[in-house]
């Protein structure tokens, strides 16, 4: 492997580069980890350590590192056209090609797809159809979206808005005008005295008495992920989607899933909408479909908006220097060959999935793991102080103690990436892991949450 000086590479990259979500000056303290290579669900950082990367990067490398053939592929885009626009009339062939795939692949009615760049620009991509779909409509006063606290849809002004975080929101006046925020189906923390149904079947009907007190005739859209992955891999009880399916239908409101993180067999199908009964009119995509290996994003057009726009539209003013980049639909259509050629999905859903909520089910005997949950190749722990009775009966740590950022560091040093949310500990595996891998992760993390452990013992 290269040599690497690790002090000259933090050096630099404290004095140029801004890294998102970031603390600029703690991380000029600690120094970043250079990451320099991966294969297989392996990432190595530049001092040579060999880490399990159970995040698949940021929820993206479905297909797990080193692809040769996705990198072939976009070799050969590159040498014949490098990039051309969507604009005026112009159209590429891997573009066309991508959308006609994906609409193979998303449920049916998914004619039609919007490119981005990215999930963000995907989302705010939606903003800008359903209120062009309900003006077409006539309705010209129906233009808000409601969206849910917590939710993750990205960080442009509009997709941060969409989204429910609130310190995001704290930073630069957000939300902007026409979002409005719900209640978020987490039965952990919100479902005290209720068992899960009714507690999902509670959480749904937010949906309604918001719809009610804004007035129907107002709302375009309602915006969720399927599972909030951001929000720490918030699995909602099987009583959710089919009352809030049901509420949208009652009030002709647009539903939006925002598969970003859910999309490309991630939930155990290409969609996470079919995995969870979910029927949307719009789905925002990105990160799987290419694997991650190249950026892109875009938006799914089912039949109701699709036929609208396109038969009484006129110009739809918006779009991307980027959108239908050929070497972005270069690269997703040879990343999705490999997940179907190697019946990713299917695995997940079938074989793999169901030994990873087994596996995962076992950490609750672990005196740290207050609640553990999981879902296709989607997972997450709650870390307590002390379990009680039932899940609500458990006792948090101080939120100050930061645990779940001592325990990210003992899973790094044990060579394992889990991501911390507050004191939820998750996981997005890559989906070529097989139960093997399985096995390795758990043994690692088990070992990081006895090292975790010790330390608050010590304490
Ligand atoms: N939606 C969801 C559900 C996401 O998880 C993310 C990214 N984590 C986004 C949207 C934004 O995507 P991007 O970072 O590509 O803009």
């Amino acid at each position: 492997m290269d040599q690497f000086d690790t002090r000259a590479i933090q050096h630099l990259d404290s004095a140029h580069y801004l890294h998102p979500f970031t603390d600029f000056k703690d991380l000029r303290g600690r120094g970043a980890r250079v990451i320099v290579r991966g294969e297989g669900i392996y990432i190595w950082d530049s001092e040579g350590n060999k880490i399990l990367d159970a995040m698949s990067g940021l929820w993206c490398v479905n297909a797990g590192y080193g692809r040769t053939r996705i990198a072939d592929a976009v070799y050969r885009q590159m040498q014949t056209l490098p990039f051309y626009n969507s604009f005026f009339n112009t159209t590429n062939v891997p573009a066309v090609q991508l959308a006609t795939r994906l609409s193979q692949l998303a449920p049916p009615g998914f004619e039609r797809v919007f490119f981005t760049g990215s999930g963000s620009e995907a989302n705010d991509t939606n903003l800008r159809i359903v209120r062009r779909y309900w003006d077409l409509m006539g309705y010209t006063g129906r233009h808000v979206v409601i969206s849910r606290h917590n939710a993750y849809h990205g960080s442009t002004v509009a997709a941060a808005s969409l989204g429910g975080m609130a310190g995001m929101h704290a930073q630069g006046g957000l939300p902007i005008p026409g979002i409005e925020h719900i209640v978020q189906p987490n039965w952990y923390e919100s479902g005290q005295g209720l068992s899960e149904e009714e507690f999902g079947l509670q959480a749904a009907q937010a949906l309604e008495t918001k719809i009610r007190e804004i007035g129907a005739d107002k709302v375009a859209a309602f915006i969720a992920e399927p599972i909030q992955g951001a929000g720490g891999v918030i699995i909602p009880p099987s009583t959710y989607w089919p009352e809030i399916q049901r509420i949208c239908r009652k009030y002709d409101i647009l539903l939006i899933a925002d598969e970003v993180i859910s999309g490309f067999g991630r939930l155990g199908a290409w969609f996470g909408s079919t995995a969870l009964g979910i029927e949307p009119d719009l789905i925002t995509f990105a990160k799987g479909v290419t694997s991650g290996y190249v950026p892109m994003g875009g938006v799914l057009v089912g039949q109701r908006v699709g036929e609208v726009l396109v038969e009484q539209g006129g110009e739809f003013a918006h779009g991307f220097t980027y959108s239908g980049h050929p070497v972005a639909c270069a690269a997703a259509l040879e990343n999705l060959a490999i997940m179907e050629e190697e019946k990713l999905p299917a695995q997940v859903a079938n074989d793999t999935g169901p030994y990873l909520k087994e596996r995962f089910a076992q950490l609750q005997d672990h005196p740290l793991v207050g609640y553990a949950n999981s879902f296709g190749f989607v997972a997450g722990l709650n870390l307590v102080q002390a379990k009680g009775r039932t899940p609500h009966d458990n006792r948090s740590f101080a939120p100050a103690r930061q645990v779940g950022m001592t325990c990210r560091a003992h899973m790094f040093n044990n060579g394992v990436v889990m991501r911390a949310v507050g004191d939820r500990m998750i996981v997005a595996p890559p989906l070529i892991m097989t139960k093997a891998d399985i096995d390795e992760m758990l043994a690692r993390i088990r070992q990081s949450l006895d090292d975790t452990l010790a330390e608050l013992q010590k304490e």
